[in-house]
């Protein structure tokens, strides 16, 4: 993986604000014109006129650094944010994120500026200790049809050969793959979530995956009195005779949170600043 150096001097593009990442915003640069790559995209940041930058480009030579990624780039702003950015980044996601540009120039090797970008985007998320739920789409933050290969079936075919949700999952699927060796499904985000039972603290944790909190089901439906049933041949779990959608990690079943509190009949609610699963309902005897 070959990083060269060209941090851009442009102020209107690189303020020069700290910023603390929390999470990795993909983009495309929507340019197929020849030439179009990644030192064209970090040169048209520095032009004095342009207000966009990213912190990296990449294209299927090499990854051009346009900023440091502990500064702000102009790269995922608009006038309305996605309910779940605004939840899980911040009111202003330029201010928490790192974005690359994905270079489709047409005289570029698509495949190798993928794998370039997938090596580029597996490194940052090691280094912050994050899992590919901190990867994001532009459009999952604004709604814009960036990268429009992983948004718009009709790009994801061009360029895929399969829909865009198709797309998107094997992008996180790969980075998945080279961050761990190991298949999405048998790895949970490593996020904690606290969970609170009508006010008081529970000692079992839950954790946070692709933006849903899933807890641990035998402590919460025992602390409400609800009855749980573990078939063995089916592996699937019930409570209070409602099957649940549960995952498994060393031993212990999780179930999403929403689901969980419908079986057992609670009150959910969400608090992303603690990260914490108040629920409420009526303890059974
Ligand atoms: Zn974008």
């Amino acid at each position: 993986m070959k990083i060269i150096n060209m941090l851009i001097t442009n102020k209107t593009a690189r303020p020069g604000t700290r910023i603390t990442p929390r999470g990795l915003v993909i983009h495309w640069t929507a340019n197929e014109g020849k030439g179009a790559d990644a030192v064209a995209n970090r040169n048209y940041f520095d032009r004095p006129t342009t207000e966009a930058s990213a912190h990296y480009c990449v294209d299927d030579k090499q990854i051009v650094r346009c900023l440091p990624e502990n500064e702000m780039g102009y790269h995922v702003g608009a006038k309305l944010y996605k309910t779940d950015a605004l939840k899980r980044l911040s009111s202003y996601p330029n201010n928490c994120t790192i974005g690359i540009e994905m270079c489709v120039n047409k005289d570029g090797d698509f495949q190798k500026m993928y794998q370039t970008t997938l090596e580029l985007a597996t490194d940052i998320l090691k280094r912050y200790g994050w899992g590919v739920d901190h990867l994001w789409r532009h459009y999952d933050i604004t709604g814009k049809n960036c990268p429009a290969y992983f948004v718009t079936d009709s790009f994801a075919e061009r360029f895929f050969g399969q829909s865009a949700e198709k797309a998107w999952e094997k992008f996180k699927g790969d980075v998945q793959t080279i961050l761990t060796g190991n298949p999405q499904k048998n790895q949970p985000n490593v996020v904690k979530v606290s969970i609170e039972i009508n006010g008081v603290h529970l000692p079992a944790q839950g954790y946070l995956k692709d933006g849903v909190s899933h807890l641990p089901v035998r402590a919460v439906a025992e602390a409400f009195g609800g009855k749980v049933e573990w078939c063995a041949e089916t592996k699937q779990v019930k409570v209070s005779g409602q099957d649940l959608t549960e995952t498994i990690e060393s031993g212990v079943s999780y179930a999403p949170a929403r689901e969980l509190s419908a079986a057992l009949n609670l009150q959910v609610e969400w608090h992303g600043t603690t990260k914490t699963v108040k629920l409420k309902g009526c303890v059974c005897e």
